[in-house]
């Protein structure tokens, strides 16, 4: 996939140096030469512009990026300049950074409504959310080993996981099932843990799996249909 990360800050810069090491084309654009130098050798593709100048956005391959990120958070008003410029841009996906309520206000009343708060989601996980659409959350255990959550693939719904046999065919182990269940008082549905997974354990449509496994794998297995 193709993205573009504006804002080589620590978020902007982790964001774009992870995308690349999973193989997409990433452009990073940073206002700031220093910015854009410390980081040229370890992403695809490094621009220096300003992102609140039209013309100089407009020079982007917009038309051609699955997603364009703003990870600028400090100056939140080129920050808010730049995520309205992409919407007037009619680009397709925009994720927008916050670093304040008001922000969040401002981003929804423009309808952005992908955005990122860097206090709460680390680049590896935004990553992953961008690299993989059914991946729900990640967890980075080491550098071989993640736990992942996503959707059960359609062609395993009604199967147990004895039968779908992930651990043979992806080397990927189920951890648990999380499940939309009715609470006790039969009001609402609550996601829940199905507690530790078995052989004998049903897969349903709708069933978000825990996955724990090297991402290579668990990327394989989660994107079949
Ligand atoms: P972090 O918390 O991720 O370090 P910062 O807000 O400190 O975030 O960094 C944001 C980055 O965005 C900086 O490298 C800064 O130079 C860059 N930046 C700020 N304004 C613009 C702009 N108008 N155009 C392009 N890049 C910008």
């Amino acid at each position: 996939m193709k993205f573009i990360v504006i804002g080589l800050g620590n978020f902007g810069s982790a964001l774009a140096v992870r995308l690349t090491e999973m193989g997409h084309e990433v452009i990073g654009v940073d206002n700031n030469m220093a910015k854009v130098e410390r980081v040229k050798n370890v992403i695809t593709h490094t621009v220096c512009l300003d992102a609140t100048n039209e013309d100089a956005v407009s020079s982007l391959p917009l038309k051609d990026a699955n997603a364009v990120i703003v990870a600028i958070g400090e100056d939140g008003a080129a920050s808010l300049l730049t995520t309205a410029l992409l919407k007037q841009l009619k680009v397709k996906r925009i994720i927008g950074r916050i670093i304040s309520d008001l922000q969040k206000t401002v981003l929804l009343a423009m309808s952005i409504e992908e955005y990122v708060l860097p206090e709460e989601e680390s680049a590896e996980r935004l990553a992953m959310r961008l690299d993989l659409e059914e991946v729900i959350d990640s967890f980075k255990i080491s550098d071989k080993y993640s736990i992942v959550e996503g959707l059960v693939p359609k062609k395993y719904a009604g199967m147990t996981i004895g039968e779908a046999d992930f651990i043979n065919s992806y080397k990927v182990l189920v951890l648990t099932l999380i499940r939309e269940q009715i609470s006790k008082s039969g009001e609402n549905l609550k996601k829940e843990a199905t507690g530790i997974a078995t052989a004998s354990t049903l897969l349903h449509e709708g069933d978000v799996l825990v996955l724990f496994g090297e991402l290579a794998n668990i990327r394989s297995l989660l994107k079949q249909d």
